[in-house]
């Protein structure tokens, strides 16, 4: 960080129906300037660990802020109609001023709350539930919403999922990948997209690499989706021209 050798990357989210944007979700990226670009999935883990994602976290939820309010001001998305998601550690969470920090980057930046959506993992639940549903309470209030990351992994407790007010459950990319091969992912996906409808929370699949696979999520009104199908995660700029290029509505 000291080094600035961190950026986030942006993934846009696309509803099927329309082919438009309707969010992105931000990602740590680190490229050291001798051994190149480090996996997310190892550092982050480290990050996590140390504790040092504290001191990380904050920096991108005020980067991703600070990108957002770009392309706020350049009329590139609709304020009332797009979400940035932020994934947040289970340890960032815990902090007890963790509620502040998200009001003051948003604050600083001129980001409506509305448009804050926190991707959150069952981890959060491992030191006190009640804590952590007030504190999702708390932003709740002033307009941020929830997304539960992973879901299909882990532990899934359908007890969390009742408990925890999450508007949106990410479907895990293991099971998107293999769906269109394996009737065991296949059928979890299914209940998974039936649960989220019957609960009326908004459902987002992760990882959709082939066409054959949005077909199958389409098949089950799974409308909204992430993955190398659409755009890798990328950096703003590029973001900005995927922006740029997708279908306006009225
Ligand atoms: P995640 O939150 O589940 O993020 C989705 C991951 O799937 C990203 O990996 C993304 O690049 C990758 N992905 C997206 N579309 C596809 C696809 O079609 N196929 C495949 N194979 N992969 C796809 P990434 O960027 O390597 O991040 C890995 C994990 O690291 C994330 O999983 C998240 O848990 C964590 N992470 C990344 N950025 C942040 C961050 O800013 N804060 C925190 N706390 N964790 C982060
Ligand atoms: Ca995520
Ligand atoms: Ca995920």
């Amino acid at each position: 960080m000291a080094r600035d050798e961190f950026t986030l990357h942006f993934q846009p989210q696309i509803d099927a129906r329309t082919n438009r944007i309707v969010g992105a979700e931000a990602l740590l990226r680190w490229q050291h300037p001798q051994l190149g670009p480090q996996s997310p999935g190892e550092f982050i883990k480290i990050l996590e660990d140390s504790g040092l994602i504290l001191e990380v976290g904050t920096w991108i939820l005020d980067e991703a802020c600070r990108s957002f309010s770009e392309l706020l001001r350049e009329g590139l998305i609709d304020p009332e109609d797009f979400s940035l998601c932020v994934n947040i550690s289970p340890r960032q969470f815990l902090q007890s001023d963790f509620a502040e920090r998200v009001r003051r980057s948003l604050l600083h930046h001129h980001v409506p709350y509305s448009m804050l959506k926190l991707e959150v993992t069952e981890g959060i639940v491992i030191q006190n539930l009640e804590d952590t549903i007030d504190k999702m309470h708390h932003l709740i209030a002033l307009g941020v919403s929830f997304a539960m990351d992973d879901f299909g992994t882990g532990y899934s407790s359908l007890t969390h999922l009742k408990r925890l007010p999450v508007d949106t459950l990410k479907i895990d990319q293991s099971f998107v990948r293999d769906a269109i091969h394996d009737p065991n992912d296949a059928e979890i996906v299914r209940a998974i997209v039936a649960m989220a409808h019957s609960l009326g929370l908004t459902v987002v699949a992760e990882g959709v690499e082939k066409l054959a696979q949005l077909r199958f999520l389409q098949t089950l009104d799974c409308h909204l989706y992430q993955g190398y199908l659409h755009s890798r995660p990328v950096p703003l700029a590029q973001f900005r021209v995927l922006l740029q290029e997708t279908p306006k509505t009225t």
